[in-house]
């Protein structure tokens, strides 16, 4: 009688490991399966021709080329740059040629905003060089999704504004993220830009508009 009492006992503790192995497979796999879903590479969007009326080309840097390295990462910002450039004609098109002329180096960015169009340089996939931040974990390049804005002087920086906001406001939609997750370029490497509306105290604005195209 004693010996089927310890019997049972054993098979009781058996059980109860067997259960406590379970449960912390089970958690642990939980726990990394999060972790990877975090991390797990944004897929890009399906490719649109305008949003909200203004046009969208799609004028993609050619796999290898030195400001495409190809690395694919989870988008978690919108990055808001402006280009600096005052000079006459210097609109989105411009930069797409300027781009896809290799005389930038390795700096790229993923669009460029006038105030009639816009042109896409990067897919949104993968990782541009605009934030000065190299690869940084939770950095610019690594996670931001960069829109810069054209400073031309013969264009509307005010239409420019306004195409900026309501484009940013449909990326938000797409990739999920919320009007916390816009920076500015400043935020990553402490650069003064976007260098008018960091002037002129318009970021706030800019927030507040993207809210009002997301509703
Ligand atoms: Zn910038």
């Amino acid at each position: 009688m004693s010996r089927l009492i310890h019997i049972k006992r054993k098979q009781r503790i058996l059980l109860a490991s067997l259960l406590v192995g379970i449960f912390i497979v089970l958690t642990v796999g939980l726990i990394v399966k999060n972790s990877i879903d975090r991390n797990k590479p944004t897929e890009d969007r399906a490719s649109v021709s305008e949003v909200s009326g203004i046009p969208i080309h799609e004028d993609i840097l050619p796999e290898g080329s030195e400001g495409r390295p190809g690395i694919k990462r989870k988008i978690k910002y919108i990055v808001i740059h402006e280009t600096a450039n005052h000079s006459e004609g210097a609109d989105a098109k411009a930069h797409a040629e300027y781009l896809k002329s290799g005389n930038s180096g390795t700096t790229s960015w993923h669009y460029t905003v006038d105030d009639h169009e816009i042109y896409q340089h990067i897919p949104d996939s993968e990782v541009a060089w605009h934030a000065g931040d190299k690869l940084e974990e939770g950095g610019g390049n690594l996670n931001g999704l960069s829109l810069e804005l054209c400073v031309n002087d013969d264009g509307s920086f005010n239409r420019t504004f306004d195409n900026a906001a309501k484009f940013t406001a449909y990326l938000l939609k797409e990739y999920e993220l919320s009007v916390d997750d816009i920076k500015q370029h400043h935020d990553f490497s402490g650069k003064n830009c976007p260098m008018t509306i960091r002037e002129k105290g318009r970021w706030q604005e800019f927030l507040n508009l993207v809210r009002q195209y997301l509703a």
